[in-house]
């Protein structure tokens, strides 16, 4: 197993007295700059003129400044804005402003494995990345834990990083529930694979799908988003706690032979090979090819066009309906930080 370290294996002395900017105030960023707030870093958050988070980061206390401001007066300059504007960010504001002998640090490999951003001799470059959302990273730190994370050096010029890259995981809390040592190729692969195939790819499409056939049925389109759409936090809840033992023992014997005899009929051995497909796309860059592209020259038409489709389909709106007959989910629906 990979080698954990927590906040007894930090050494702090390295981040006294300097100063990180954290370009972006979005669902990461404001969890990183608070959470390093107060763990006594000083910190400056780097926006552009214009930026709907400006008044949220000054609301809660931080200082803000352009974006070149903030990396001219950073020892670590930690890129949190989406990844596909990364790289004209950098281009632009951060690379030049870069001082010798500071920090460039991601919490997602992307820019750096398929070099969309190449950073000069004598910048160290690491990454911090929270294994979950900005809004948990925040909330655990304020009740006195931790998200885990991954970290990695890619570029080691002080001879620092290494203590550097584990300092600032203990910032954001990250080192009070361990962190794990990797590459940037590697979690940068790892992390398109498994939202791609998985988290998000796999399980949307799956709940989807079984949904329209219950509906394509002839039963209630209510029903339907009960199976197999609302349980299904229920079942990975219990998962999360206790592996798929414990949810087993949680539910039925007959829901335990059907997971058992029918689950391989709906993810077969045809699924694993488009599966290992889809991986060596994302290693042969193709993925990042297709995403740099749809964001450079086709204007996102393809991805917004799917993003409005699969709002409209069905399984929203009977969704949106339901929840909101559920008091305990009326004031969640929308992302806040
Ligand atoms: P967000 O989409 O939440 O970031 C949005 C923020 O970036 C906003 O404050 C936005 O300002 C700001 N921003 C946008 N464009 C610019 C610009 N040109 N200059 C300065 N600021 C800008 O990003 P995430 O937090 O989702 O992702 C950040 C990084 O963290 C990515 O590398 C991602 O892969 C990684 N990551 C994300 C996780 C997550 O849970 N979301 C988990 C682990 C890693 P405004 O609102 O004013 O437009
Ligand atoms: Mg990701
Ligand atoms: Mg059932």
């Amino acid at each position: 197993m990979a080698k954990t370290y927590y906040d007894q294996d930090v050494n702090w002395s390295v981040l006294e007295g300097k100063t990180v900017a954290i370009i972006g105030y979005g669902s990461q960023g404001h969890a990183h700059a608070l959470n390093l707030k107060e763990s006594g870093v000083n910190v400056v958050v780097g926006l552009y003129a214009g930026s709907k988070s400006k008044a949220k980061a000054e609301a809660h206390g931080l200082k803000v400044a352009t974006v070149a401001e903030a990396v001219k007066q950073a020892d670590i300059t930690m890129v949190l804005i989406p990844d596909e504007k990364q790289a004209d960010v950098y281009k632009e504001e951060i690379g030049p402003n870069l001082k010798k002998g500071s920090a460039l640090a991601f919490a997602h490999g992307f820019n750096i494995h398929f070099k969309q951003i190449v950073p000069p001799e004598g910048v160290d470059v690491f990454m911090v990345a929270p294994k979950g959302p900005g809004h948990l990273v925040r909330r655990t730190f304020t009740e006195g834990s931790g998200v885990p994370a991954v970290f990695a050096v890619e570029k080691d010029e002080t001879g620092k990083c290494f203590e550097i890259a584990l300092a600032y995981a203990r910032g954001v809390g990250s080192t009070r529930s361990g962190v794990l040592q990797t590459t940037f190729r590697d979690e940068t692969e790892e992390d398109l694979f498994g939202e791609q195939c998985v988290l998000m790819g796999g399980v949307c499409q799956l709940m989807q799908t079984g949904f329209e056939v219950l509906v394509e049925a002839g039963y209630p389109p209510e029903m339907a988003y009960f199976e197999c759409f609302h349980e299904m936090k229920l079942i990975v809840d219990l998962c999360y706690e206790g592996g798929m033992t414990k949810m087993r023992q949680s539910c039925s014997d007959t829901a335990e032979y059907g997971d058992y005899m029918i689950g391989p009929r709906i993810i077969t051995e045809e699924t694993k090979k488009e599966m290992k497909k889809v991986l060596k796309e994302i290693q042969d860059g193709t993925f990042a090819r297709n995403w740099l592209l749809e964001n450079r020259a086709a204007g996102r038409a393809n991805f917004l066009a799917q993003r409005r489709l699969h709002k409209e389909h069905q399984i929203e709106q009977v969704g949106a309906q339901l929840r909101n007959m559920m008091p305990w989910l009326r004031d969640k629906k929308e992302l806040e930080f």
